[in-house]
């Protein structure tokens, strides 16, 4: 409890959360690149908050170790072998979970890639590499998308369906565009993956508009993981916060937003 009591007012109480998903139901929840880092924080806290959860990763050993290490935990959780980029593997996944029978409640997009850069993180817009940038935007964008798509039906399905992706605070324009923000380095690959994510989720939303599927982006804040040569401040339990309010978000909260565990973010 207490994931909606956020200090600017933006999240909303969790005084009716019973009602996702009935009072004795339990929901089921997917959760990409969940074998290690934020994401496999994301499945345990959603596995503490009473889901049963889906822990999707590519490769089979790191996945059935988080599966075994998820379960120690006292989570109810099982693997989903998935590779975002692979159309075949993402069908296969959203098979198993149709045959299952447990029906899905959250997809939460975590899975992402910060393709190759310079130890500063930086990638030279005027040196862009192709190459590289269509391999991020097959990650982070199109395994979004390709995921999203293939487990809609599913969702659809759910009493209270929620889809949240898991963006970064360098997708915002606002602040690539703000020049006391511009201290960071120069990111023309990894952070406009982010900004494409986070406009896609309000296309998503648009269009499931009134059908109960409420999709939205998280900020994780800069957390200690691979991804980040485990050099940031946040753990990543602190760091799956937002994306466990809003996957857990009330009928009718908010949907096509983008938020970071403290509230809504700018743009
Ligand atoms: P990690 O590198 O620790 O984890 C990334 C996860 O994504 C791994 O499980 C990885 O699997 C998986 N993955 C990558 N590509 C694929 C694929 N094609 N199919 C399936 N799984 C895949 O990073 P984080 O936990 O830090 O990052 C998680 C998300 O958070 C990312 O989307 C990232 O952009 C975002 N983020 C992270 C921040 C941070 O400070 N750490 C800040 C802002 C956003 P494998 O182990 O097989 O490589």
């Amino acid at each position: 409890a207490g994931y909606h009591s956020g200090r600017n007012g933006s999240w909303r109480s969790r005084r009716d959360e019973p009602s996702i998903g009935g009072v004795n139901e339990q929901r089921t929840a997917l959760v990409t690149g969940a074998n290690k880092g934020i994401g496999y924080a994301i499945a345990a806290g959603l596995g503490a908050l009473g889901h049963r959860v889906g822990v999707g990763a590519r490769d089979d050993a790191r996945r059935e170790e988080a599966v075994a290490r998820l379960r120690a935990e006292g989570v109810d959780a099982f693997g989903v072998p998935l590779d975002v980029t692979d159309d075949t593997s993402v069908a296969a996944a959203a098979r198993q979970l149709e045959e299952a029978g447990h029906g899905l409640d959250v997809l939460v997009n975590n899975a992402g890639i910060s393709g190759d850069h310079a130890p500063d993180w930086s990638q030279d817009p005027t040196a862009l590499d192709l190459a590289e940038a269509r391999r991020v935007v097959e990650t982070n964008v199109f395994g979004v998308v390709r995921v999203t798509n293939a487990l809609l039906p599913l969702l659809r399905r759910s009493a209270s369906p929620r889809v949240v992706n898991i963006s970064s605070s360098v997708a915002s324009l606002t602040r690539q565009a703000d020049p006391d923000a511009q201290s960071g380095p120069v990111m023309a690959v990894y952070a406009p993956t982010k900004s494409y994510l986070n406009a896609l989720t309000v296309q998503y939303a648009r269009q499931l508009a009134g059908t109960g599927v409420l999709v939205n982006a998280a900020c994780p804040g800069l957390v200690a993981t691979d991804f980040t040569g485990f050099q940031a401040p946040r753990t990543p339990e602190q760091g799956a916060v937002a994306a466990l309010r809003l996957a857990t978000l009330p009928d009718g909260g908010p949907s096509g937003g983008f938020f970071d565990d403290e509230g809504a973010l700018p743009w």
